[in-house]
């Protein structure tokens, strides 16, 4: 997978991006990572990328020229088909981004150019011309769509095969398929009077998946009642294992009267 982006700030982003799992990924060829300074493509001495929006109003707006210029640079290298390419314009006036959006980038592209603005944003002429789609990540806004990169970065290469060790290091986690994960424990068995689970010290495996899919539903009625009702929980394990929840639930409560 590459990805290309656009930013003021390449060397911040290269420092993030070059620490543990995606830095390794990238030293082991599974990843091409590029960091594209946009100054670098202005056409004025200044090396100025902003300027006054047009109809007043307070703050600056990032030019389309040096823009175009630095996505026509990051392109022009790129054997990749234009077909599996995307321009993205992290912003915080697009849908916003899911696991569920991550997954589908990763399957239809092997190169995505992510555009980060900054000011007051960019011309809208640059994303009308050259921008595929606009992602926003979160309903609040930023000072620059660098972190949004990031985060678009990250969701998507921990799912290019060998990045992590096995798939199941995703497809086992919250937001996969519309649950939220299990609780997780670590060493030691106590800590501070409190207990690992006996279940999961077991050794049944068979009964330990049992359990970390009950927890999953119950964390997920719990949390995330919006998830819970669009869960398809008809097939048969399933119906089980909500009949044993609730019976669980019957006896906890029995117990507490
Ligand atoms: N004036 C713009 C508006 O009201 O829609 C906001 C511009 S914001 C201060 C500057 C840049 O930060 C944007 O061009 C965008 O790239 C980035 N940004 C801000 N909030 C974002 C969000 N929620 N998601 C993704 N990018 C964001």
């Amino acid at each position: 997978m590459r990805i290309d982006i656009l930013t003021l700030f390449p060397d911040t982003m290269r420092a993030m991006l070059g620490e543990s799992i995606l830095g390794r990924a990238q030293a082991r060829g599974l990843l091409d990572i590029r960091c594209h300074q946009i100054r670098d493509y202005t056409e004025n001495r200044q090396k100025q990328v902003d300027d006054y929006p047009y109809g007043g109003g307070w703050g600056q707006v990032m030019m389309a020229q040096p823009l175009k210029s630095c996505l026509d640079a990051a392109l022009a290298d790129s054997t990749v088909p234009a077909e599996r390419r995307r321009v993205i314009y992290l912003s915080p006036q697009g849908p916003t981004f899911t696991q569920a959006k991550a997954r589908q980038l990763k399957a239809d592209y092997d190169q995505l150019v992510l555009v980060c603005g900054h000011y007051e944003g960019v011309d809208e002429r640059f994303i009308e011309a050259c921008v595929d789609e606009e992602l926003s990540i979160g309903d609040f806004v930023l000072t620059g769509g660098e972190l949004g990169a990031m985060v678009v970065t990250d969701c998507v290469c921990r799912m290019v095969p060998g990045v992590l060790s096995d798939t199941e290091c995703y497809t086992g986690e919250s937001h996969w398929d519309g649950l939220l994960e299990y609780p997780q424990y670590s060493r030691p068995e106590v800590w501070h009077d409190r207990a690992v689970p006996s279940i999961l010290l077991s050794g049944h495996h068979a009964n330990i998946a049992k359990w970390r899919r009950k927890q999953a539903f119950r964390r997920t009625k719990e949390r995330r009642p919006d998830m819970y009702e669009k869960l398809d929980l008809s097939s048969k394990a399933d119906k089980k294992l909500l009949r044993e929840i609730e019976q669980e639930n019957a006896e906890k409560n029995h117990d507490c009267e």
